[in-house]
């Protein structure tokens, strides 16, 4: 099935700054500019074969249940959505979608980030986009949960972690080596920030000392599982000054869509 982009211009639940509803145009944009070609590193023209299904219509109702109807709605026709956020809040919703055709037990999530979003609430707030992990794992949404950069843990969110059973490869085990070890389907949820900010300033939380775009391209292409969905999340333009994020994303873009083919005939 072929990976299918969802714009999500969202940024109501950010925290520190807004700027993130505006991701999903400059993703789309770096996607299609001129400045490079739509090939993935393995050798596929991934734009040719990527579906775009323009954003979700987040002008009626609740949030959350445009964003979960949307993408469950991709979901069931068997397409593999990359959603393009849009602040982290946005991945509660898109997981539940996935949950809701596949089932809880047949998936795991793989969360890329420097903060664990694991917030009971946030500021007042319970769909913060500090949160959107504990209400994944509190309405038990996946068997399994692997977050990968995390360099923010502080006593609420580890406490989390441990009573959800989150497995967290923090920032210092991945120096040390420690990668995660998982197999079937995956989701991967990739929050931006995850990257060190001299490779990727335009995001609105930059905390030093992440990891760097090889480590994630390699991580992706080496997934054993299939990769049924994605998000990337949190790019906001107006921290982008020199254009160096959007170009990333879009780069994160094109070898998640080259790894969902890779399972697909006919490719
Ligand atoms: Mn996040
Ligand atoms: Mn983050």
């Amino acid at each position: 099935m072929r990976p299918t982009l969802l714009g999500i211009p969202y940024d109501a639940a950010s925290s520190y700054l807004r700027g993130a509803a505006n991701g999903p145009a400059a993703i789309r944009a770096a996607l299609h500019s001129p400045s490079t070609n739509g090939w993935s590193e393995d050798v596929r023209n991934v734009v040719d074969q990527l579906h775009d299904a323009g954003d979700v219509d987040l002008t009626l109702g609740d949030v959350r249940a445009a964003i979960d109807q949307a993408a469950h709605h991709l979901f069931a026709g068997g397409a593999r959505v990359i959603a393009l956020g849009g602040d982290h809040s946005v991945t509660y919703p898109l997981v539940r979608a996935v949950s809701r055709t596949l089932g809880s037990a047949h998936f795991s999530v793989l969360h890329l980030d420097a903060h664990p979003d694991l917030y009971p609430e946030y500021e007042g707030d319970r769909y913060s986009h500090a949160c959107p992990f504990a209400r994944i794992m509190e309405d038990k949404l996946t068997h399994r949960l692997v977050q990968v950069g995390i360099r923010c843990m502080n006593e609420v969110q580890r406490q989390q972690a441990e009573v959800h059973g989150v497995d967290v490869i923090d920032m210092r085990a991945w120096a040390s080596g420690v990668r995660p070890a998982m197999r079937g389907p995956i989701y991967l949820s990739l929050d931006l920030d995850v990257f060190d900010p001299g490779f990727a300033p335009g995001v609105a939380h930059r905390e030093p000392g992440g990891l760097a775009p090889r480590d994630v391209i390699r991580l992706i292409q080496e997934l054993e599982g299939p990769l049924i969905g994605a998000d990337v999340v949190e790019l906001n333009p107006v921290r982008d000054t020199l254009e160096i994020t959007a170009p990333l994303a879009a780069k994160l873009v094109k070898e998640i869509a080259a790894k969902m083919l890779e399972d697909t005939p006919t490719s």
